[in-house]
């Protein structure tokens, strides 16, 4: 590489890394995994080696996290809070431990998990908790003392009560609230949080305690900062005094003195990782005697008597079992590997999504071989390989037919998905019905499932039609129908007769008609005969349509199937009245886009509408061109995305308030 090339890299480089820091330590929402973010740090440090004159102060590898964000107070680091050297091999952790010893002969070291959490300071004084603080950039972070008291197992007042008491622990959320909070998030249509560490730092940095409260932070306390009052010869000495304090210091570590016993304890710290109730994402080791560490000193941005190993991602060999085809709603033939059960990140794991053909191809993924697994951003299980196939076993093909149905399947054109195309293909069929019964669409209370798989296997229902002949007498012929929730279900599938066009347009599960282009369509056209006799030409008007979906549109509404379906829909006596609401073009949100986020005291379709109805744009993500976020309890990322992006924030109250006012009232 010459210098120009490298030049132009080193810009790449930190251009991309920048942009990853912010989104991880300011938005808490990372684009890339860690593993990705840490080889190109190494490649930049490498350029940086390489051409010394492309080094300048401020690249990412000569700075600590991110700088403090402007919605905490400030708070000055009297000691800073560096970041530690990372390394992905044992043999570099071992030429680390032969530099220690040539420097301090005897030197013992302290191998600790990598809480992966985020850094923060607690301040004592006088045996009282002052002021905690994150990291920040090292020498400046964000006060988040209200939080902090927040976090049960932080001590507020301490037994021996030292003039001055400062210590750095990592505050975590526990595999198991995490996965509370994801199934939250994921209700309330929110997008959920990556990563326990990502939710751990949205938690901390909420301008409401109560919000921090709920979401059951913890911490472990691995560095004595500084003391008054006390003095102390080793770090293992310090942890134990912290111990006394009452704090819950750094579990697991171990004081080891060759290269030998630290591998053997980083192996034996990584095999205990899946089985641990927090993420770890590393071992760190360090030097114990204090006076050793300030003999050996820090660079500007680590300290140069430690080192974190940092495990690569988590891989594991299975076997595939079989591949399973999944039928979706609108046909799509999605194929699954079933594989013997595996631990992965502190879940246990049998299935991965295979996406298509082309992934299955270019992997040459078969039956019977040996494949690996690992959790994409430590999440969602993926299969990375196969490294061995059977003797006599073949490529895998997805079937040519519909493993439901067994109709011939068929490829979208300009699509790697194939599709099962026969609309009466009893798996399509329950999705859809599913979907038409769903709240969103025609809101049949009680409708879920388990219920349709029984109208189905019992050949009550062919089609969203036929419900509305089913009787609650043929109802009670099933498992678990009593009289009561029989006539109940049958009159919440009556009461659906007179639901509006636009419902039932989006009930249709047509592709590419979700529920913002059926109101669209209906604004435009009014009636079904309207839509019906429309050309594309004229779809492709409406806003926010372009060509190709007016294309699609068009097509679903003349497809053989839906055509049927509505015809028998009219004659079992739907309506299909519409109204078209006149967007307000003189209230507080006429032109304005809204973002809704955390719980509302009302449903958030209901919010949605009202101000969509006062002439609102609602969108799902914050962004510059965002108006207005409305925040509920439990707001996470986006809230604070949105102080972030300096936009105003309204609560719900709020938002009631100025939905009755005019945009002359604002
Ligand atoms: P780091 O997380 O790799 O290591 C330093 C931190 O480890 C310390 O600040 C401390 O808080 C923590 N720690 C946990 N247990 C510890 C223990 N027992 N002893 C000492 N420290 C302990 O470094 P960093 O500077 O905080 O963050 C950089 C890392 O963050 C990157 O390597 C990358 O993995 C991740 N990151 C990812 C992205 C992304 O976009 N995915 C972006 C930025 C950073």
């Amino acid at each position: 590489m010459d210098f120009a090339q490298a030049q132009a890299r080193v810009a790449e480089l930190t251009r991309l890394l920048e942009q990853y820091n912010k989104e991880y330590y300011v938005l808490d929402a990372p684009s890339v995994d860690d593993h990705t973010y840490d080889l190109l740090m190494h490649e930049l440090a490498d350029l940086e080696r390489m051409f010394p004159e492309l080094l300048s102060p401020d690249s990412p590898t000569q700075r600590v996290g991110g700088a403090a964000t402007s919605g905490f107070e400030k708070v000055a680091h009297d000691v800073r809070m560096l970041s530690l050297q990372d390394v992905f091999s044992l043999e570099e952790v071992a030429s680390f431990a032969a530099r220690c010893r040539e420097e301090i002969p005897d030197v013992r070291f302290s191998v600790e998990p990598k809480i992966d959490g985020l850094s923060v300071s607690l301040e004592y004084r006088d045996g009282r908790l002052a002021i905690g603080s994150t990291r920040g950039d090292g020498a400046v972070g964000e006060d988040v003392t209200a939080n902090l008291r927040t976090v049960r197992s932080i001590p507020l007042t301490l037994p021996e009560a030292l003039p001055l008491l400062e210590v750095r622990g990592e505050v975590y959320m526990p595999r198991e609230s995490f996965a509370a909070l994801v199934r939250q998030q994921e209700e309330n249509d929110e997008e959920p949080f990556k990563n326990p560490r990502n939710a751990a730092a949205g938690s901390l940095r909420q301008k409401d305690p109560a919000v921090t409260a709920k979401r059951k932070l913890d911490i472990f306390i691995f560095n004595l900062q500084q003391c008054e009052g006390r003095t102390f010869t080793s770090h293992d000495e310090t942890l134990r005094f912290l111990e006394e304090q009452g704090f819950h210091v750094i579990p697991g570590r171990r004081i080891c003195t060759t290269s030998e016993e630290i591998c053997e304890a980083i192996r034996a710290i990584g095999d205990q990782r899946p089985d641990l109730p927090f993420d770890i994402d590393g071992v760190v080791v360090k030097v114990d005697a204090l006076d050793s560490r300030d003999a050996m000193g820090t660079t500007s941005k680590t300290p140069k008597w430690a080192v974190a190993y940092k495990f690569p991602p988590e891989e594991k060999e299975t076997t595939l079992r079989s591949i399973e085809v999944n039928v979706g709603r609108t046909g799509a033939l999605t194929p699954v590997a079933v594989f013997d059960t595996i631990g992965l990140a502190g879940t246990s794991v049998s299935r991965a999504v295979l996406h298509n053909q082309d992934f299955i191809t270019e992997r040459d993924i078969r039956i019977g071989d040996t494949i690996v697994v690992r959790k994409a951003g430590d999440i969602i299980p993926e299969v990375l390989r196969s490294t061995a196939h059977l003797p006599d076993s073949v490529p895998y093909r997805l079937p040519d037919r519909c493993p439901v149905c067994g109709t011939a399947a068929v490829r979208d054109e300009d699509e790697a998905v194939l599709r099962c195309p026969n609309i009466s293909c009893p798996a399509q069929l329950h999705k859809q019905l599913v979907h038409f019964a769903s709240r969103d669409a025609m809101n049949i209370d009680g409708l879920g499932p388990a219920i349709v798989t029984a109208l189905l296997d019992a050949g009550l229902v062919h089609d969203a039609a036929d419900l509305y002949a089913v009787t609650p007498d043929q109802l009670l012929t099933l498992e678990g129908f009593k009289e009561r929730s029989a006539e109940k279900l049958t009159a919440a599938i009556a009461k659906t007769k007179s639901a509006p066009l636009d419902r039932v347009i989006f009930a249709l599960g047509i592709r590419g008609i979700g529920q913002k282009a059926a109101t669209l369509l209906c604004d435009r056209f009014g009636t079904l005969e309207a839509i019906e006799a429309a050309s594309p030409e004229e779809i492709a008007q409406i806003e926010g349509f372009g060509e190709i979906m007016a294309e699609s549109v068009y097509a679903g509404l003349r497809s053989d199937s839906v055509r049927v379906l509505l015809e028998r829909l009219r004659a079992a006596g739907l309506t299909m009245p519409y109204e078209k609401r006149e967007a307000a073009t003189d209230t507080a949100f006429s032109g304005k886009t809204v973002v809704l986020t955390g719980t509302l005291g009302m449903k958030r379709s209901e919010a949605k509408a009202l101000l969509e109805a006062a002439g609102a744009k609602v969108s799902g993500s914050v962004s510059k061109k965002t108006d207005y976020v409305v925040a509920g309890e439990d707001a996470g990322g986006k809230l604070t995305k949105a102080q972030e992006l300096g936009i105003t924030v309204l609560s719900e109250a709020e938002m009631t308030a100025m939905l009755g006012k005019t945009a002359s009232d604002t």
